[in-house]
């Protein structure tokens, strides 16, 4: 098998600067690139980038050293640059983008905590990232350096987790939180470990991708103290690795730490099956497990790098068996206005009739699956599992079962999502009988 060769670039201008600094990340911090003049020396700036990087009302730009070095300097649809690199398309109105566009803010129990889901919450740490993605998703909040989350913000995130038992899981994200100071994150992330009812940490990172030299065997040393963690990068597309990736991501795969790779569908820079072919590819053989590819949010700014959701479901198509089940990411769409997480994917189901289920495989040849004529119905009373979880209805903020169908109790306690018979219910805390929500109806009261 050959070892694979990755390439590792340096802009002509950053020829003569010495070993130990380009390797610092503290060096590619102070020397990230944020003016026109500054880009000038490393890129042919086009007038629309010129444009957009002279508006005061921008979203903040900061690229890496590194970085950008990975960028075509003559070529103006370069995959890399259309990520990081304003144009004029930014500054532009946009109608039906939001602010907000997830509602984050509405599932906020302390600020920076989003907890949506039942067993698990985000945590938003800093506003800080190494570079800013045109298109992110919270760039409402990003980039402001004296909007950063405080040592109270930490403290009331962390009591919340400590007196919400059912938080299984906590995913730390910002801004980047691999860019706090060492000893912060140090001690935020003994903190959350220090929490019985914590099972799992994850981090959510560009920062290996943006400025592979902050993954420090130090850094390593520290993250390993907190196992099982899981930490998802974020790569778009295979010029973005490297040989100073792959070492990365070396380091913290020895040191245990389970990666895996959230990417975003972006028009002219990776909306296309052979691209995402060849990044997912190259993603396992640096041993890195795609995990989602996020249809882009309505984030305002971010328009003009929006594409259909037909795109995605086609570039899943041309993934899922034609190249390694374990590299086929799940297609999701975050849903407007606080929904979450909607997974879409082709359709391989053709008809699903009383005891004949057809379907078809990736390259379009249908079969019949018979399905079995007697089946014992999974008996709950007797499942311990099943015990284990059983709640009272309108019992607040509680994942579990009812009657044994799994059911989902918001965390404000008054809403119980339920699906049941294939459509989702809702049942009233006070004990109403359940009744069908409609398509379209409001989950909130
Ligand atoms: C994405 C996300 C999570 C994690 O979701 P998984 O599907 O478990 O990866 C948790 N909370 C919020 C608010 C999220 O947006």
């Amino acid at each position: 098998m050959p070892a694979p060769n990755f390439p590792s670039k340096r802009a002509p201008v950053y020829q003569n600067v010495p070993d130990e600094q380009w390797n610092d990340w503290r060096w590619q911090m102070r020397n990230r690139l944020n003016t026109v003049e500054e880009f000038e020396k490393v890129i042919t700036l086009t007038d629309s980038e010129r444009k957009a990087l002279s508006s005061p009302d921008l979203f903040r730009v900061e690229i890496t050293p590194y970085f950008v070095s990975l960028i075509d300097p003559d070529d103006p649809n370069d995959p890399i640059r259309k990520q990081i690199v304003p144009t004029a398309g930014e500054i532009d109105a946009f109608t039906g983008m939001m602010e907000d566009s997830l509602a984050e803010d509405r599932h906020s129990p302390v600020p920076g905590l989003v907890h949506r889901y039942p067993d698990r919450v985000l945590m938003l740490v800093t506003t800080q990232c190494a570079s800013y993605c045109r298109y992110c998703t919270r760039s409402r909040i990003v980039g402001d350096p004296s909007a950063t989350f405080s040592r109270a913000d930490y403290d009331a995130q962390i009591e919340y987790i400590a007196r919400t038992p059912q938080v299984r899981d906590v995913l730390l994200s910002g801004g980047d939180p691999l860019s706090l100071a060492p000893k912060v994150l140090d001690e935020l992330l003994a903190r959350i470990y220090a929490i019985p009812h914590v099972e799992v940490i994850r981090i959510g990172s560009r920062i290996p991708v943006f400025m592979p030299m902050r993954v420090t065997d130090e850094l390593c040393e520290t993250l390993q103290k907190y196992h099982p963690l899981y930490l998802n990068i974020h790569v778009n597309h295979p010029n973005e690795i490297t040989r100073e990736l792959a070492e990365a991501t070396d380091k913290l795969t020895r040191a245990g730490i389970q990666l895996g790779n959230q990417s975003v569908l972006l028009a002219g820079i990776n909306d296309c099956v052979h691209i995402q072919r060849k990044l997912v590819q190259d993603l396992v053989r640096i041993r890195v497990r795609p995990y989602y590819l996020y249809q882009c949010d309505l984030v305002e700014g971010a328009g003009h790098l929006r594409t259909p959701i037909a795109k995605g479901i086609e570039i899943i198509e041309g993934l899922r068996g034609h190249t390694s089940g374990f590299a086929v990411p799940t297609y999701v769409v975050d849903a407007p206005g606080g929904g979450g997480k909607v997974p879409l994917m082709p359709n391989y189901l053709i008809s699903y009739s009383d005891h004949k289920v057809v379907v078809r495989n990736y390259e379009g040849y249908i079969t019949t699956y018979e399905e079995p004529t007697e089946y014992k119905l999974h008996d709950p009373k007797t499942c311990k599992y099943c015990q284990s979880k059983r709640i009272e209805p309108g019992q607040a903020g509680v994942h579990g079962l009812l009657d044994g169908d799994a059911m989902f109790i918001k965390p404000d306690g008054y809403d119980v999502l339920h699906n049941r018979g294939g459509g989702m219910h809702r049942l009233r805390a006070d004990g109403e009988k359940w009744k069908p929500l409609g398509i379209g109806e409001k989950k909130d009261k």
